[in-house]
């Protein structure tokens, strides 16, 4: 099931797309596309309609990120030994986790804003996972039972703020419109998050062409691991890291100017179109 939130920013239905790729409207058996919707129970439950059975959304809809109401936003840092490198950084014995701020979350075609003052703000591709049951203490084995899908995320960064401002990296990873999310979430039952084509482009030009087997820590250890610090629940968001190819890595670095255009392409999930603005 792939599974989205249209309409206008802050007032998105929750809708899914049907067998021909069109959006059909979901807001007449859920109110959202979050929360216990996202459980084992509330995927049966949408599993179990016609789509046929529901009506078309407006042509051309928005699409809004594909989670609502996201509690945690937390991410993986350095998770590809490439990426580690070209940041000048070792890969590290134990995951990386940072903080994203949820307010930072906007649609995936939305605008991505550079933040007042920023010279260094950056593009990731990233592999999220959306939590579908409160995880606490679960094994590597049972991980993905607790997980509703996948979705496309770009890690917006600004590098500045992030390594040269002192304290940790989420004072350059949690500006507003820095975690485009969407379009779609696709359900575990149609994505092995093990083998995903993953690329982005800026103004047309292919920066990131990677792929999620090359993560050091993969999915099921992820959830495992982030669930022995915090309790995971129904709609928090782990964006898994980024293959090399980030601005920060290019000699000389290149960073986002107003005008750019980014495109976020993870197979089976989806492709994100942004342009970047000054904010
Ligand atoms: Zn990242």
């Amino acid at each position: 099931m792939k599974l989205v939130r249209f309409g206008a920013a802050g007032a998105e239905k929750p809708g899914l797309i049907d067998a021909d790729g069109k959006v059909r409207d979901l807001s007449g058996v859920v109110p959202d596309i979050a929360g216990d919707v996202l459980g084992r129970a509330g995927l049966e439950r949408l599993r179990a309609l016609d789509p046929k059975s529901l009506p078309l959304a407006p042509e051309g809809s928005r699409f809004g990120a594909c989670v609502g109401r996201v509690g945690n936003f937390i991410a993986v840092g350095l998770n590809y030994a490439d990426h580690a490198a070209e940041s000048g950084m070792a890969v590290p014995a134990e995951p990386v986790l940072f903080n994203k701020a949820p307010s930072c979350i906007v649609g995936p075609d939305d605008t991505v804003l550079i933040p007042r003052g920023s010279e260094k703000t950056d593009w990731e591709v990233e592999l999220a996972v959306v939590i579908g049951e409160r995880a606490s203490y679960v094994s590597e084995a049972d991980a993905l039972n607790y997980v509703a899908g996948y979705c496309v995320c770009n890690d917006v960064s600004e590098r500045a703020y992030q390594i040269e401002r002192g304290g940790q990296w989420t004072k350059g990873k949690g500006c507003p419109t820095f975690g485009p999310i969407g379009p779609w979430l696709v359900t575990t039952d149609e994505v092995d998050p093990g083998n995903l084509a993953m690329t982005l482009s800026v103004n047309g030009e292919l920066v990131q062409n990677g792929s999620s087997s090359t993560m050091v820590f993969k999915v099921p250890f992820l959830v495992h691991y982030i669930s022995q610090f915090m309790a995971l629940e129904p709609g928090d968001v782990i964006t898994t890291g980024t293959p090399p190819g980030v601005g920060m890595g290019m000699k000389p670095p290149r960073y986002l100017k107003a005008g750019d255009r980014m495109e976020v392409s993870i197979a089976g999930l989806g492709t994100q179109r942004q342009q970047v603005a000054a904010a």
